[in-house]
């Protein structure tokens, strides 16, 4: 039996790791990048670990997301896409910053913790490219007022010293305090019998599996008028989602009523549809589907996303 060398190269970012297991697998890979993960013996010798190779630092991150929750993760050579869907990614900025402001909540056990980063080992930690992209979100957390960057050490050295400010705890409190406030999810959509496949195979799957409760008007029994109830509604939602298939009004209607409340709305479309989505509204950054399943993981990214700890619950 051949034994399996100690030392390799990460499959997935390509630096040095050290790895233990039988010659046949799986191994258990301890990578500075993409943290302790399990891979198999097809996935070490796979041409392609993802149907798009450009997306591989998200690999990382979801082995780095995995291994700091201590999930233990199987790596496989046909797993890593669904890898990718099972952590929250970021869509912008802002919620790289958030990312890294929950680190710095899971790792403090002070107040005033300093956190040391070392940007090209953990850009993972905020999904990032590499470790300049990962800096930028350190510097751009530093400007909002979250983050005090200790003296900027020139970046060769690599590493930064980071400590959480004021406003960094008070922005961790806000995210948390917007799942807090309701843990129903409103759903403005068109009520077409044809598009009732998409409510129960996507829109209420994803919710469900983030912890939220959906609520769909034309679903609930009530008298009264349809308007008062949806404002109250709405009102009592912690997020909306405003799907704009079949261009209805009242979705937009409601999706502006949520925006002036500060509940977070979630744009989405189907793919056909997307080019009848109002002018005023289609700079939003839509999630654009074309089937249940397609939908389904790409609006649990996103919910995950917007509150990174839904999945662990309180
Ligand atoms: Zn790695």
């Amino acid at each position: 039996m051949t034994t399996f060398p100690e030392d390799l190269t990460c499959p997935v970012c390509k630096s040095p790791a050290k790895s233990t297991g039988p010659s046949y697998g799986p191994f258990q890979i301890e990578c500075e990048r993409c943290g302790t993960y399990r891979l198999t013996y097809p996935a070490l010798t796979a041409t392609s670990l993802l149907k798009d190779s450009h997306q591989l630092y998200l690999l990382s991150a979801a082995l780095r997301y995995h291994s700091f929750h201590k999930t233990s993760v199987l790596l496989e050579h046909d797993n890593g896409d669904e890898l990718i869907r099972s952590i929250p990614i970021p869509n912008d900025l802002i919620d790289a910053i958030d990312l890294i402001l929950w680190h710095f909540a899971d790792n403090s056990n002070r107040y005033s913790s300093v956190i040391t980063f070392t940007p090209d080992n953990d850009y993972p930690i905020a999904a990032t490219h590499d470790g300049e992209e990962f800096k930028y979100v350190i510097d751009s957390a530093k400007e909002e007022g979250y983050l005090e960057v200790g003296d900027e050490m020139p970046y060769a050295e690599k590493r930064v010293d980071c400590q959480l400010t004021r406003s960094g705890w008070q922005r961790i409190r806000d995210i948390k305090d917007r799942r807090i406030i309701s843990d129903q999810a409103f759903v403005a959509m068109s009520f077409d019998s044809t598009l009732n496949f998409i409510y129960d195979n996507a829109i209420y799957l994803a919710l469900k599996s983030c912890n939220f409760n959906p609520y769909r008007i034309d679903r609930q029994h009530f008298s009264g008028k349809v308007d008062d109830m949806i404002i109250s509604e709405i009102r009592k939602s912690g997020i909306l989602i405003a799907d704009f298939t079949q261009n209805k009004p009242g979705v937009y209607f409601e999706a502006g009523f949520a925006m002036g409340l500060k509940i977070p709305v979630i744009w989405t479309c189907r793919d056909t549809d997307m080019n009848a989505v109002h002018f005023d509204t289609n700079h939003f950054s839509h999630i654009v589907w074309n089937d249940a399943s397609d939908f389904e993981s790409k609006l649990k990214a996103r919910i995950e996303a917007l509150y990174p700890r839904q999945k662990k619950g309180k």
